[in-house]
């Protein structure tokens, strides 16, 4: 099957089949070439079911969470969404495709630069890459109307809290550092309203609002 054929049917078996419904979520799935953001001696799995590996310990995230993420944001076409943890670049790709402007924070330099390598190839001129600790936000372009975090926080960074629109959305997974639940929270007259999406398992959101590299031996 060619990559455009793995795609399509990705996007039924995984996506459609588990009640991802958001038709500019599913059109973003059917265009964006997953397999450009996977490195070349796991090509033959970018259409598989599960998460792989990216570089520098961390991971790209399964398709279906990737989709289950977006579709909670609530995305409009004028949003400007921040992200932390642009990691391979994919889920960045798929929030551009369906939003105005996107914002993304990566720790790992290479990573970062690897992923503007891509997007660049394939065009995207709506995305904005910065390198450094996403748990304190990037003030300078805030308010957004949606965060994404694709790292497990202990708790939602009061950063991100403070940089999101009034009725904004925050979808976060949070918990401990092997398990956490994802949640999106909605800002409400200053306080955040809170539901469970479901349980997950994300690498370390690491920085000054988040884990510190000493909680854990192995980060
Ligand atoms: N969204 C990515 C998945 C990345 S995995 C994709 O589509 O491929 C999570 C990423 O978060 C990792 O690349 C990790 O380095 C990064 N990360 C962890 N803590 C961070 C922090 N405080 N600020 C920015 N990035 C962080």
């Amino acid at each position: 099957m060619t990559y455009e054929e793995q795609r399509q049917q990705m996007v039924q078996t995984q996506l459609i089949s588990r009640h991802i419904c958001d038709s500019r979520v599913i059109k973003a799935f059917r265009k964006v070439p997953r397999e450009e953001f996977i490195p070349k001696k796991n090509r033959q799995d970018a259409y598989g079911d599960y998460p792989l590996p990216i570089g520098e310990g961390q991971t790209i995230s399964q398709p279906f969470m990737v989709a289950l993420m977006t579709q909670a944001l609530e995305l409009r076409e004028d949003d400007c969404v921040l992200e932390i943890g642009t990691g391979s670049g994919y889920q960045v790709a798929i929030l551009a495709e369906i939003a105005k402007k996107v914002f993304t924070i990566e720790r790992f330099s290479e990573l970062s630069e690897r992923a503007q390598a891509t997007l660049k190839k394939l065009g995207y001129k709506n995305i904005f890459f910065h390198v450094g600790d996403g748990t304190c936000g990037w003030p300078q372009h805030l308010p957004y109307q949606a965060i994404v975090v694709t790292a497990g926080a202990p708790h939602i960074p009061f950063p991100l809290i403070e940089q999101l629109s009034e009725g904004g959305r925050i979808v976060i997974p949070i918990g401990g550092t092997f398990g956490q639940t994802l949640i999106r929270a909605r800002k409400s007259v200053g306080s955040m309203e809170e539901e469970r999406i479901c349980g997950c398992v994300f690498v370390p959101l690491i920085g000054k609002f988040g884990w510190h590299k000493d909680d854990r031996n192995s980060f």
